[in-house]
């Protein structure tokens, strides 16, 4: 199935997609809002986004996400849900191929985000270890989990299970957790054991049983283990036969950044690629 010509596909649901969907709209543009994930993105997993203008004590990152959802059904925002598997450039169109349709376009935001990077050894797949807190019961009493991580999602996640009652370790390969100034604050008078200078080398996991083994011979035994070891830009997944940088092909977002990874600069950057799309689509008129 193919849809008309639209102004501009807008690729990624994240915070970079939400600006540049908004701006678009400003700018009298009609955007086609493409993610394979919910609206929100990766704050799904954020306990609470601290750092926004306009949320005193903060706001936790699903509850952003569903204002968001709001404001973008408000805007009338076309969604398609789909994973976006290529992008051609065609005369002056990008046609861009969906896991669902194929959909044209004049210009093309890309706002994929970030993935997992993969652990040294593979982990075994299941619920009980995973790479965030997105999608997590919102109680966890009786359960003992670990995070293993020494950043800022790390220390966020280990408090966000604390908050949910379960009885949280983490493991941080690090002398020493790293995140802001708050969080470590809020981390030392939480609950969270902190077990500094472990390496975790490996993971098994046994009808719910989760053993974390450490380099030095020691083993965490427990019910949930979450891995916070970093992320990488999930462009390559993406088939492109014009590079971003070809006119009316913009990126946005966490996936051109390796650190600054925040709501509000990727939001800056999704306004304004839907700025220079403007500008591209006007001067090609
Ligand atoms: C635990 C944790 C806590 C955090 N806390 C904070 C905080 O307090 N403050 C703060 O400012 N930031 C925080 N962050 C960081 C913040 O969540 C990110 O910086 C922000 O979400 C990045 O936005 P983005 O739009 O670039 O990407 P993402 O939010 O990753 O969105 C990418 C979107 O692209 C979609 N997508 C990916 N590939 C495709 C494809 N091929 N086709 C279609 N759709 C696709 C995904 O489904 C997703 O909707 C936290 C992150 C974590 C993990």
């Amino acid at each position: 199935m193919k849809r008309e010509s639209i102004d501009i596909a807008i690729v990624g649901a994240g915070p970079a997609g939400i600006a540049a969907c908004l701006e678009a709209v400003r700018l009298g543009l009609s955007p086609l809002l493409v993610s394979e994930g919910p609206v929100g993105g990766l704050v799904h997993a954020a306990r609470r986004l601290d750092n926004l203008p306009g949320y005193p004590g903060g706001i936790s990152g699903s509850e952003w996400a569903r204002a968001c959802e709001i404001q973008l059904s408000e805007a009338r925002i076309p969604r398609l849900m789909s994973k976006v598997l290529a992008v051609a450039g065609k005369e002056k169109d990008f046609l861009i191929t969906t896991s669902r349709e194929i959909v044209s376009a004049h210009a093309v935001v890309l706002a994929v985000g970030t993935r997992p990077r993969p652990f040294p050894v593979a982990l075994p797949h299941g619920p009980f270890i995973r790479r965030d807190a997105a999608g997590l019961p919102s109680r966890l009493e009786g359960l003992r989990a670990a995070v293993v991580g020494s950043g800022e999602a790390a220390v966020d996640t280990a408090l966000n299970l604390a908050d949910r009652g379960a009885a949280v370790t983490l493991l941080s390969r690090a002398e020493a957790p790293r995140a802001c100034a708050a969080l470590l604050g809020e981390l030392s008078t939480s609950e969270v054991r902190v077990l500094a200078g472990t390496a975790v080398c490996r993971a098994a996991e046994d009808a719910g049983t989760v053993r974390l083994l450490q380099e030095d011979g020691g083993e965490w035994t427990g019910n949930l283990a979450v891995f916070c070891i970093g992320r990488e830009s999930r462009i390559d997944e993406i088939r492109l036969d014009c590079p971003p940088g070809t006119r009316g092909i913009l990126t946005a977002g966490d996936m051109n950044r390796t650190t600054d990874r925040y709501v509000l600069p990727a939001m800056a950057d999704g306004r304004a690629a839907a700025f220079s799309s403007f500008i591209s689509i006007t001067r090609e008129a």
